[in-house]
């Protein structure tokens, strides 16, 4: 085993013939394209289980949260996979699902004059204030038009969290594959340069990992092929890559941090179930914000952070809340009631990221397979196709007897997903968003570029590694706060044990947020109401702060700033930050925003995320 450092002692082990890791979208795809076809018309396996013979093949999933129903994500999706599965799909089924019956994209003015804009930007803002579709009171400009790469009509709006226990509850109805939520999968387990399978995470150990009393090491699961679909910064799939590496010229940069709400929208609202929104402009130019309105007078909100945006403290709570209290969004939200929150990274790097998509006894699914199509924002039906597509695959290898060796995977899966939609719009999409390495305008014009012309034209721009883009707190608020202002507020926070966003914010303008206790709440609430569950007892930390010198010598400490469930805060007593995994949600942004490059690895930051234990309960996200 690789990053996941487990001790190497006597440990139990257990056989089954495809073990799975993660129940996101891309697994819940696969396992009911698996579990339907598993069984003859005449009621015989299409294959005998090699670890349970006279069984038909025996299928594990390992999910990490505690539930299967975690998903922090509200979707807009054209669902084609989905509705490819379900061809008589009845979305009244499914709770909070509708379909799509109206589509916006609005760019928002900035009412309050804190964000920070170039001039290029400010002379469109100008241009679009003169055209017919700005409405000056709300401060917005509806598009005229929305590009047919954005549209998803015909389409639907869902709660990923619904969705997918809705489909985990028919896939352990079938009897074909067992689900196991709450059991984190540590990592890989190599023989020989083929997978084996996996291995559960040990309990009974110190924050560091270290066996205690009561330790009972994590299982081995061994397996014939092992399914990789641990999302975006799974541990598992970031391990194989340690092992395996990444394709010649391919590497993962492109993050960006989806933090999202559910609410209860107040008596009287118009907006009607099925409404999607798409907002770009506030309240910085490079966050971009959704809406989608459910059935039930809910709808599912929330802004994305990219790491493409070069501000060292990118809090995402704080620019939510700036968000919602736009004027064209909040004449629908006041007096309206938070029901649940959470926060989750997307894997932004599509086709440049794309790993290894198979191996000998293994083959990766969904965002951990590069599989988001950053041109369209759509994950989701890709994830889900991707599944389906492994599950023919699968199918076939199981009747013809197949070791699942690279070989064979790739002539059945690896060729599928080469035919399949989900690759000609992927090649399609992948330069889309190189032009925002350049700048919000340059990135806009790269996408319509490549979406008008199939990805033939596109903004050529050097993707940069996350870090590379961050500056000091001193440059960034160059001529905005002064120095010794900065150094001031420095030390005023540290002694708190607060980072710096707030104070910053709060000095170039952005106004406090009136906290109503219904739907603008503290971030602290907010993890409540997100139903943070607690981290069991006995599992090691899994957000670990490298190399303490490098934490040390660093002065932006963004880690902190952007810190989506405040688990990470300011050490009172300078140096390494402390970590406290009560608070953390797994959303992975850390991963990804600590400003430093591992020394060791310079594709890798200071901060390690491993499989852990916690996190957030809330089966409507
Ligand atoms: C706020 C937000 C809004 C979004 N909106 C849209 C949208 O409108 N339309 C759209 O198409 N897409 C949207 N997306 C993207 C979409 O959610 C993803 O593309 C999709 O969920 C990817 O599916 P997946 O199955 O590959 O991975 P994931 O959904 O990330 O699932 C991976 C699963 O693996 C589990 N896991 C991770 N590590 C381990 C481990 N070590 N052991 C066991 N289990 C593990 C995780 O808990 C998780 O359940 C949005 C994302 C966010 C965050
Ligand atoms: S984790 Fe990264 S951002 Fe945070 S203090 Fe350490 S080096 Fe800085
Ligand atoms: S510490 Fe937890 S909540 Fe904070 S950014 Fe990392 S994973 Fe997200």
């Amino acid at each position: 085993m690789s990053e996941n450092q487990t001790p190497e002692v006597p440990r139990q082990s257990m056989e089954a013939d495809i073990v799975c890791v993660g129940f996101g979208p891309a697994v819940a795809g696969f396992l009911t394209t698996l579990s339907r076809g598993m069984m003859n018309e005449d009621g015989t396996p299409v294959a005998d289980s090699k670890a349970m013979p006279g069984m038909p093949p025996q299928v594990i999933c390992y999910e990490r949260a505690d539930d299967i129903g975690f998903g922090v994500s509200g979707v807009v999706t054209k669902g084609r996979g989905i509705r490819a599965s379900f061809p008589d799909l009845d979305l009244s089924q499914i709770p909070m699902a509708s379909e799509v019956t109206e589509e916006k994209v609005v760019y928002l003015l900035d009412p309050i004059g804190a964000s920070r804009k170039s001039g290029t930007l400010k002379m469109g803002e100008k241009l679009m204030g003169l055209m017919p579709g700005c409405d000056k009171s709300l401060h917005a400009f509806e598009l005229p038009w929305i590009p047919p790469f954005l549209k998803k009509e015909p389409g639907m709006v869902l709660s990923m969290g619904q969705f997918c226990q809705w489909a985990g509850s028919q896939v352990m109805g079938s009897g074909m594959a067992q689900i196991w939520p709450g059991t984190p999968v540590a990592g890989p387990l190599f023989e020989e340069g083929r997978l084996t399978g996996v291995r559960l995470v040990d309990q009974g150990v110190n924050k560091q990992g270290e066996p205690e009393a009561g330790f009972m090491p994590g299982m081995d699961i061994k397996a014939a092929l092992t399914i990789l679909g641990d999302g975006p910064v799974g541990p598992v799939s970031h391990a194989v890559d340690q092992e395996k590496g990444l394709p010649e010229g391919k590497h993962q940069r492109d993050y960006a941090v989806g933090m999202k709400m559910v609410v209860q929208l107040p008596e009287g609202c118009d907006l009607k179930p099925g409404t999607v929104l798409h907002t770009l402009g506030f309240p910085e130019p490079e966050i971009f914000g959704f809406m989608y309105v459910y059935p039930d007078m809910s709808a599912s909100l929330g802004i994305f952070v990219p790491s493409w945006f070069d501000n060292p403290v990118r809090t995402a709570y704080r620019y939510l809340q700036h968000w919602m209290m736009h004027p064209y969004l909040w004449r629908w939200l006041e007096g309206g009631t938070l029901r649940s929150w959470g926060a989750k990274t997307l894997g932004e790097s599509g086709k440049h990221g794309e790993p290894f998509l198979a191996g000998d006894g293994y083959a990766r699914i969904g965002e951990c397979s590069g599989s988001t199509n950053v041109l369209t924002g759509s994950g989701v039906d890709e994830a889900w196709t991707t599944g389906i597509l492994l599950g023919e695959a699968v199918l076939e290898l199981l009747r013809e007897g197949s070791d699942f060796s690279k070989e064979d995977l790739e002539r059945t899966y690896v060729a599928k997903r080469r035919a399949s939609w989900v690759e000609s719009e992927a090649l399609v999409a992948e330069k889309a968003r190189d032009g925002f390495q350049s700048g919000v305008v340059q990135g806009l014009i790269g996408m319509a570029m490549s979406g008008l012309s199939g990805g033939k034209l596109n903004w050529g721009s050097a993707i940069k590694r996350p870090y590379e883009r961050i500056p000091s707190i001193e440059e960034f608020y160059k001529g905005r706060i002064t120095p010794s202002e900065i150094a001031q507020i420095r030390k005023d926070c540290t002694a708190k044990g607060q980072g710096l966003h707030d104070a910053l914010m709060d000095k170039v303008g952005w106004p406090e947020i009136p906290l109503d206790g219904q739907m603008l709440i503290s971030h602290q609430d907010a993890l409540l109401m997100g139903g943070k569950v607690q981290a069991n007892p006995g599992y090691a930390d899994h957000v670990i702060f490298k190399h303490h010198s490098v934490c040390e010598a660093c002065n932006e400490k963004i880690c902190i700033e952007a810190c989506s469930g405040q688990a990470i805060a300011m050490n009172p007593e300078g140096g390494v930050p402390l970590f406290d995994r009560e608070k953390c949600v797994h959303c992975g942004a850390c991963l990804w925003n600590c400003s430093k490059a591992d020394p060791k690895d310079p594709e890798a930051t200071n901060v390690a995320f491993r499989a852990g234990s916690g996190g957030l309960h809330s089966a409507e996200n």
